[in-house]
């Protein structure tokens, strides 16, 4: 599967474009057919043994090549990273962190909160 990756200019957002290209088989009411794994251009990502008879085929019609996006947000902190939801002892979520921010923004929570599911607390844990 050809996937292009681009990292926004302020690094906290990931697209992800993903191309195929697809033959449609005719007179089906639900879409079914062939996709095959390819480049923007449509250059094959590799060769498929049927590829050619598909192509040629009348029972397909040619869509071309198709491309879906997928948006992912990258972690706050600005480090381009995936980020992930850290939860304390009781499974509460706390926060989203990465590799890079994570100790020190986990750094701001008692111990206990992280491993101790039974900790005592009367002061707020949350933060945004
Ligand atoms: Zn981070």
């Amino acid at each position: 599967m050809t996937t292009t990756t681009t990292i926004s200019e302020d690094k906290r957002e990931e697209t992800r474009v993903t191309y195929e290209h697809r033959f449609r088989r005719k007179g089906e009411t639900h879409w079914s057919g062939y996709g095959f794994d390819c480049a923007p251009d449509g250059t094959l990502d590799r060769e498929y043994p049927n590829y050619a008879e598909v192509a040629a085929s009348d029972k397909y019609e040619d869509e071309g090549v198709v491309s879906w996006t997928q948006r992912t947000m990258l972690c706050s902190c600005g480090s381009g990273q995936h980020s992930w939801l850290e939860y304390d002892a009781r499974g509460i979520p706390l926060i989203k962190v990465c590799d890079d921010c994570k100790e020190s923004r986990l750094g701001v929570y008692r111990p206990d909160v992280l491993t101790d599911s039974n900790y005592w607390h009367d002061e707020p844990l949350y933060e945004d």
